[in-house]
């Protein structure tokens, strides 16, 4: 029995055990290596703007501290539940394993509806989370970043509060900051980016012409809207998009550069064009070369994978492909190439710890030298999940999380168990 519950949870203990089995994990080393080190869940009680007090639960799950301190995301969102945040932050550890960076896995959020709070209620509860997590979280112990519904301006909230409580500035409590306080060149666009890169070089391998080739991205958040950005630069016509509000489709390409300048003025899509207006529920099973799912977790069910008809299946979104999907995407192999997110999205991390080593070092790198870093450590990490599927036999997700666990139990076991 644990507190942890529900299909993401489900998800991502399907996943391990798939990974486990193929590993020969002992039974008894299980759960060690799956089950979070800490859970903390609070409650954040703000003034709103009619005077009334409102709470709203907080959590923040750090999955294993053996390789150094916990980093991940903040998610605000209406489903965001300690099961959800539990599976993110357990595939943290497997990303940040895999392309070889000093941390554990966590993921935290808050139960919020934010079409449902003004700007100066986000603030509040943005600090109040952040401060009820002191005791918590610190540089070397919780490394804190954006993720759905989060931003630039609250991470700089988020490091005022540390910073305000310790008596000086702390910048390097959070990653995903604006530049002007500490954040780094490149991190903005660092997770999209990734993606469209890993994307462009798979193309090449299938001998894909980039100048004919089609995407399409669900999900016009920071991660699809840079993903789609990256493909449009690289000559590929985003041929649909969609997000919370609906979907656009243009098979001439839409105006992408256009389309991000409309979506950060208002929020969202809404409004861009009503000529260009698309059913949201079919936009997966468009025809197209490259199809990013950027949005949430378990989109592409298993009927879903059955009609993909894309050749590059590259996830933006952590979790956006079921265990279920996952049997249907082994036997079409061949057809579509899968780029599993713990690597296809993992551009975002590894510029966070850029940012974090930044922060603690007080010097700051050039945009080319985060860009050019950023696409080594995504390349090795690549060839690395290729050769092991190859020599293993086995699909692209399973070596990718393979090549993770076997990191974090590798340094579980040269540990020891304490006392
Ligand atoms: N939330 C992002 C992710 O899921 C970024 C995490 C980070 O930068 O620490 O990978």
């Amino acid at each position: 029995m644990t507190v942890y519950a529900g299909p993401v949870f489900d998800m991502a203990v399907n996943q391990f055990r798939v990974i486990a089995d193929h590993l020969s994990i002992p039974m008894d080393e299980r759960d060690r290596l799956l089950l979070p080190k800490r859970a903390i869940t609070i409650s954040c009680p703000i003034h709103r703007d009619d005077g009334t007090v409102a709470v709203f639960e907080g959590y923040r799950v750090q999955h294993h501290l053996t390789l150094g301190p916990t980093k991940g995301g903040t998610r605000f969102a209406p489903s965001v539940d300690i099961g959800e945040i539990a599976a993110l932050a357990i595939w943290m550890s497997w990303k940040c394993a895999l392309v070889g960076l000093p941390y554990g896995g966590a993921k935290g959020g808050v139960r919020v509806d934010l079409t449902t709070i003004s700007k100066h209620e986000l603030e509040a509860l943005s600090r109040r989370y952040m401060q009820e997590m002191i005791p918590f979280v610190g540089p070397h112990t919780d490394v804190r970043a954006p993720d759905m519904g989060t931003n630039e301006q609250m991470m700089a909230w988020f490091m005022d509060t540390y910073s305000m409580y310790q008596g000086r500035t702390v910048t390097e409590i959070v990653t995903g900051k604006p530049v002007s306080s500490g954040g780094t060149l490149g991190r903005l666009e660092a997770t999209g980016r990734g993606v469209a890169h890993l994307a462009k070089r798979v193309m090449k391998e299938l001998a894909i012409d980039l100048n004919s080739a089609t995407a399409v991205v669900q999900g016009f958040g920071n991660v699809g809207s840079y993903a789609a950005l990256g493909l449009h630069q690289f000559g590929l016509k985003v041929i649909a998009v969609g997000d919370h509000t609906g979907a656009l489709y243009d098979k001439g390409g839409l105006d992408i550069p256009v389309l991000m300048r409309h979506a950060g003025a208002h929020g969202s899509i809404a409004g861009f064009s009503n000529e260009l207006q698309f059913d949201p529920a079919q936009i997966l099973t468009l025809p197209c070369d490259v199809l990013v799912p950027a949005a949430m977790e378990r989109v592409i069910d298993a009927q879903v994978a059955q009609n993909l008809q894309c050749r590059v299946l590259a996830e933006g979104a952590n979790g956006p492909t079921t265990p279920d999907a996952d049997l249907v995407l082994e036997k079409r192999q061949d057809e579509i190439f899968l780029i599993p997110d713990i690597l296809c999205n993992s551009g975002g991390v590894v510029v966070s710890y850029f940012e974090w080593v930044q922060d603690l070092q007080q010097l700051f790198w050039e945009e080319e030298e985060v860009t050019r870093r950023e696409y080594h450590i995504l390349d090795r990490a690549f060839d690395q999940m290729a050769a092991r599927s190859k020599a293993d036999k086995i699909p692209h997700r399973t070596a990718a999380m393979a090549i993770g666990v076997e990191k974090v139990r590798a340094g579980k076991n040269v540990r020891g168990l304490f006392p």
